[in-house]
């Protein structure tokens, strides 16, 4: 019997690396790279071109979103100055979860799925209640989870220093960086 289709947003290679092996064994996982969030260009890049590299050696399809950063701070305007897990978070998950969802249902996915759980700065809480808002308006199952819990980060830390994985020191935007 054929594994149903999971469409997997991944932010970045050591996020999303074990989460892929972990998900394989129970679905044909795709990754869906969308993170218009990630600045400078040079980083958004870096990371890109880390995460493709490792999943299509794995041979996974890899679909990339437009990047567009000025899009992103049209998105989040007012909420620059929102502390880390505050309300610019919280959009900028939707926003990324939305494309998501959209590009999930219109390509015949089973599920939709995200690696931003893995980390113990990300509110899985609010992470899965927009993906199950969304599962049901673009009628298509998401896959919730809370990726850091049973020592999930800690394995994926450790893997991603196994595959020598480029690995940033900040979450993405510029209000993260500072
Ligand atoms: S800190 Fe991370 S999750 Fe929060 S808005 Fe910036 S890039 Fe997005």
């Amino acid at each position: 019997m054929s594994k149903p289709r999971l469409l997997l947003h991944d932010c970045c290679a050591p996020c999303g690396g074990f989460l892929f092996h972990e998900l394989s064994k129970d679905y044909e996982v795709s990754i869906y790279y969308d993170n218009s969030n990630i600045h400078p260009v040079e980083e958004y890049k870096k990371r890109r071109d880390e995460a493709k590299k490792y999943f299509t050696s794995q041979g996974a399809d890899f679909f990339e979103f437009q990047y567009d950063h000025k899009e992103w701070l049209e998105a989040i305007k007012g909420l620059e100055n929102e502390p880390e897990k505050g309300k610019r978070c919280a959009m900028c998950f939707c926003i990324r979860l939305e494309k998501t969802a959209s590009f999930a249902a219109s390509h015949k996915f089973d599920y939709f799925a995200t690696t931003l759980s893995i980390s113990p700065h990300k509110d899985a809480k609010l992470i899965n209640a927009e993906g199950e808002r969304l599962a049901e308006i673009k009628d298509i199952k998401f896959l919730a989870g809370d990726w850091k819990k049973r020592n999930g980060f800690l394995k994926a830390m450790k893997f991603s220093a196994a595959q020598n994985f480029y690995r940033q020191n900040y979450c993405g935007c510029e209000f993260s960086a500072r």
